[in-house]
């Protein structure tokens, strides 16, 4: 562990610190934000969540939250900075009488009649028990991708009482899936992948609570989405989600149920830097984009997902219960063509560059420049000259943004335009009209593409880009105009 001081000191008023058990004397929480620091207090002590956080995630209002006793409400809020040497002070609204403890979903109390016959078979064994079973009932389980591996593992892990199970998916289900993604019906088709999951499950069992994640996993949300859960599941399909989910767990000490799949074969293991070896200690890096077929190119029997995503499953119960020997250190191959499995052993690599003895990286990473996929940036709304040409002789013609340099503009511009080099649009904004058309141009259409996406970033709705740029518009429109 490096010796650099890990964050802000918080200080918690004595009706929030009965609430949790071992809070050192004096608390320091890394983070360079207020709500990093919230976030990774909570994700110590998970039952101060709900006092601190409302349930979409933001900082209650009924807590006053002080920097060096300053409200950060006349600050910049949950993004207002915060160095190792300021300190956080919390005050929550007070009504007299004692703080209630986090009112768990009755994770406390014993099994009801109607659970203990819905688990009567876990019951019966010694390994679970009634106290096994309320371990699942208090346990939050992700699972990144509702797909192939995310759809048995989801159904098991509902009918075996976990109590919070998490899905993080943006996808809608496409008719295609169905071959092997069995939370899905065919009636499902065209609609989101955790809306259709959620339902099906609370139909399963509505001892569960499903909490949907209907985004795509990013660098940004990350450690956000996952710090709330004990397990997470690796259901993806991609490197750059692989190494994403990974590095999320190494970072906030979570184990990482892999899998996965391809044509007849599966992989599965567990990664827990606490105890042995990660994803990049097997795999230091992914293989270049070309060599890696999808399953959208390469294929899959239907029940290989099935088999690996129950496999994650079972691991992810016996990780909970505390039962047997995690797949840990040990990568399990599945052949179904062949019938047969292979264990191979994992070591841990002290020069992980994430869970060695000195980590190069602590923090998230760009995973898709990593993994040489970058994706293409969005497509824009365009306009051809032509088009654009007619449009200026209407009675209300768009707004001409230029947003190359002056010494573009002074070789040529179109009549009406108003120059904004591209550098200086973000400060700028103000002075673009929201409620009319804008036309976005530069040399060849690439600037002016960057310029509209952060217009349509910033909310902006009615604007486009010059295909081609101002060379276009002199080969269709204006031959007269002078080139460079
Ligand atoms: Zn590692």
């Amino acid at each position: 562990m490096s010796a650099k001081p890990v964050g802000p000191r918080v200080e918690l008023p004595p009706n929030l610190r009965s609430l949790v058990d071992d809070l050192p004397d004096e608390l320091r929480v890394p983070g360079n934000t207020v709500e990093e620091v919230l976030h990774a207090l909570v994700g110590q002590f998970p039952d101060l969540q709900h006092h601190v956080f409302s349930p979409s995630g933001a900082i209650r209002t009924s807590v006053l939250v002080l920097v060096n006793d300053d409200d950060i409400r006349y600050r910049q809020r949950g993004r207002t900075a915060v160095t190792p040497n300021d300190r956080i002070v919390l005050v929550p609204a007070l009504a007299g009488g004692a703080p209630r403890k986090r009112t768990r979903t009755p994770s406390n109390s014993a099994l009801s009649p109607s659970e203990r016959h819905r688990y009567s078979r876990h019951l019966l064994l010694p390994e679970v028990g009634e106290a096994g079973q309320l371990r699942l009932r208090k346990a939050h389980v992700l699972l990144v991708g509702a797909g192939g591996l995310g759809a048995p593992a989801a159904l098991y892990l509902a009918a075996a009482g976990v109590g919070t199970i998490g899905l993080v998916d943006g996808d809608v289900v496409e008719a295609s899936n169905l071959q092997r993604q069995v939370l899905y019906e065919t009636g499902s088709v065209g609609r989101s992948k955790t809306a259709e999951a959620s339902r099906r499950v609370r139909a399963l069992n509505p001892h569960v609570r499903v909490v949907q994640h209907r985004v795509r996993l990013s660098s940004k949300n990350a450690l956000l989405i996952l710090r709330q859960y004990d397990v997470v599941l690796d259901g993806t399909d991609n490197f750059p989600t692989r190494y994403l989910v990974n590095d999320a767990c190494v970072l906030l000490r979570k184990p990482d149920v892999y899998g996965s799949v391809y044509r007849f074969e599966g992989q599965v293991s567990v990664f827990d830097a606490r105890h042995g070896p990660c994803y990049r200690c097997l795999f230091p890096e992914p293989p270049p984009p070309e060599l890696v077929p999808s399953c959208a190119e390469g294929g899959v029997l239907g029940v290989v997902p099935g088999v690996v995503g129950i496999w994650q499953a079972t691991e992810a119960l016996k990780l909970l219960l505390k039962v047997g020997d995690p797949l840990i250190g040990r990568l399990l191959l599945l052949d179904t063509l062949s019938g047969s499995t292979r264990e191979v052993r994992v070591r841990k690599d002290p020069r992980c560059p994430v869970c060695g003895t000195t980590p190069t990286q602590t923090g998230l990473i760009d995973y898709p420049a990593f993994c040489g996929v970058s994706e293409p940036a969005p497509r824009v709304p365009l306009i051809d000259p032509t088009a654009l040409a007619r449009e200026l002789k209407t009675s209300a013609p768009p707004v001409l943004v230029d947003v190359r340099e002056p010494g573009e503009w002074a070789i040529a511009h179109l009549p009406k335009a108003r120059l904004v080099p591209k550098g200086t649009l973000a400060d700028r904004l103000s002075s673009l009209p929201k409620n009319r058309a804008v036309v976005v141009y530069c040399k060849s259409g690439r600037r002016s593409a960057d310029a509209v996406r952060l217009l349509l970033d910033r909310g902006f709705v009615r604007v486009r880009s010059l295909a081609g740029g101002i060379d276009a518009w002199a080969d269709t429109v204006d031959p007269k105009m002078p080139r460079y």
